[in-house]
């Protein structure tokens, strides 16, 4: 069965070299569902608590979210960190506590000190997906992910890969000692 979560995402981006409206910089609040599949923890009765699926993700999306996303070969880009570097925000400012760790994978770097997010491919619907994948397959054991922003929406269906023992008191994933580090129950 699976467990579904959604929450959204808001982020300004643009399409650079795409010939329509998109490569203008604008903004969007897009909206992402994450469907975990697994089988029904019986001391529970769930496949994995929901607002734990969306701590999970959140945890490295929120990077994404009020994030400028730039492909990295655009030239907003330098023009952008040097307004920043000028202005003294570029490094961080004490208002943007809202950071995650930063990350970086194949496709996506995250600065979160200046809630910048550079991408190797154009941020599309398509694109997020992937890069949301990336970021969390090894996290959650995810079946299918959609996105959706504006008049855009896509999806993508995935093998759930990976065995998380899940606490049979609380539903999350236990840790490598067995032990669920929210409740302190042990694997039956
Ligand atoms: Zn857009
Ligand atoms: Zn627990």
């Amino acid at each position: 069965m699976r467990s579904i979560t959604t929450f959204d995402i808001q982020y300004a981006h643009r399409f650079y070299g795409f010939r329509g409206e998109a490569q203008y910089l604008h903004g969007h609040t897009g909206t992402l569902t994450i469907e975990v599949e697994d089988s029904v923890n019986a001391g529970v009765n769930m496949v994995f608590p929901c607002n734990e699926i969306k701590k999970t993700a959140w945890d490295v999306l929120k990077n994404f979210d009020h994030a400028l996303v730039l492909r990295e070969d655009d030239p907003l880009l330098p023009a952008i960190l040097d307004v920043y570097e000028k202005q003294g925000i570029r490094d961080g400012a004490p208002t943007n506590t809202m950071k995650g760790p930063a990350f970086k994978t194949e496709l996506a770097e995250a600065y979160p000190d200046c809630r910048l997010v550079v991408t190797k491919e154009t941020m599309t619907v398509e694109g997020m997906i992937k890069m949301v994948y990336e970021l969390l397959k090894d996290k959650l054991k995810i079946a299918k992910l959609t996105f959706t922003s504006g008049d855009n929406a896509a999806s993508e269906t995935y093998l759930p890969v990976g065995s998380f023992d899940r606490c049979p008191c609380c539903g999350i994933a236990l840790g490598e000692d067995g032990i669920c580090p929210k409740c302190g129950c042990r694997k039956k």
